[in-house]
C-alpha cells in the first residue's frame, strides 16, 4: 500500500515566512521507496523530526522553482548521497528551474540523473510511474502530476496555478488529488487557486477523495478543516485538509 506524508501544508509569502505551518513538501511512499516532492524551506529537518530514512528517498520532483517548493533541495541531494560519496537520486524539474539554477553545480554528478521535465510526458523511475500535466497558470515553469500507483489508482498533484477551463480534463483519471489551495477567495492577478475555483474544478470531476493543501494566510483564518467539511457537504465528495504530519494511506 502506498502513502502520502504531507511533511509541511504551507504556502504562500506570510505563512512559509512566520512557519505557521511547515513548508515542507510532500512524500510519496511506494513499495518501499520514497519520492520527495517540492522541498520547501525545513524539509531537511522534518525528514529528521519524522525520522525518514535519507537514503530511500529515490526520486526527488519539483514542480517549480520558487522558494516554497525548492529551497532544501541542495542540502537534501547532499544529504541522501551523503555528501556524494553514495551516486543516489533522479532529480526531475522543469528546464527553468535548472536554468536558474535550483541546484548548485558541483552537486549535480552527485545525482544518478537530471531529467528535465515537459508537458504531457510519462517518467519512470521504478517503483513510481508519474506524467506531467499540461503547463500550469503560474508566474514560472510549473507542472502537475498523476502519479500512478500499485494499486490501480491514480493521485494527482494539482500544484501552483490560476485557474484554467482544461485543469478538469487534465486529471479526470485520478481517483485522489491533492490540490493547492492557497486562497479562500480569488484576488484578480494572483495565480493560485481559491475555494471557488475548486469548486468550479470538482463540478466536472469527481474523484474519490480531494485532500487540500499549501494554505495560505486566507485559508488559515477560515479553518482549512471547517472549509473541507462544508465543501464535503456541498459537493457530496469526500474531501480532507492537510495539517502538518497528516499520513493518507492508499489501498
Ligand atoms: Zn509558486
Amino acid at each position: 500500500m502506498s502513502e502520502v506524508l504531507f511533511l509541511g501544508t504551507a504556502g504562500a509569502r506570510y505563512v512559509v515566512a512566520k512557519q505557521l505551518r511547515a513548508s515542507a513538501g510532500t512524500l510519496l511512499k511506494v513499495e518501499n521507496d520514497l519520492l520527495l516532492l517540492d522541498p520547501g524551506p525545513g524539509t531537511l529537518v522534518y525528514l529528521a523530526k519524522y525520522k525518514i530514512p535519507l537514503e530511500k528517498i529515490k526520486v526527488i520532483v519539483l514542480s517549480h522553482q520558487h522558494l516554497d517548493h525548492s529551497s532544501d533541495l541542495n542540502i537534501i541531494v547532499d544529504a541522501i548521497t551523503e555528501g556524494g560519496f553514495k551516486k543516489r537520486g533522479i532529480l526531475y524539474l522543469p528546464e527553468s528551474a535548472l536554468k536558474e539554477p535550483v541546484l548548485l553545480s558541483y552537486l549535480h554528478s552527485y545525482l544518478v540523473k537530471i531529467e528535465i521535465l515537459k508537458a504531457k510526458t510519462f517518467y519512470e523511475a521504478l517503483p513510481f510511474k508519474f506524467k506531467t500535466t499540461c503547463k500550469l497558470n503560474h508566474s514560472v515553469e510549473t507542472y502537475g502530476f498523476l502519479f500512478f500507483l500499485p494499486e490501480n489508482k491514480v493521485l494527482g498533484f494539482l500544484s501552483d496555478t490560476g485557474y484554467f477551463e482544461e485543469l478538469s480534463e487534465e486529471f479526470k483519471e485520478v481517483q485522489i488529488l491533492v490540490v493547492n489551495v492557497v486562497r479562500e477567495k480569488p484576488l484578480d492577478g494572483v495565480l493560485h487557486l481559491s475555494i471557488p475555483d475548486l469548486k468550479k474544478l470538482l463540478q466536472k470531476m469527481k474523484p474519490e477523495t480531494v485532500i487540500l493543501t499549501h494554505f495560505g494566510m486566507t485559508m488559515l483564518k477560515a479553518n482549512p478543516f471547517k472549509v473541507a467539511q462544508n465543501l464535503s457537504k456541498e459537493l457530496k465528495i469526500k474531501i480532507v485538509a492537510a495539517y502538518d504530519g497528516m499520513k493518507f494511506v492508499i489501498t
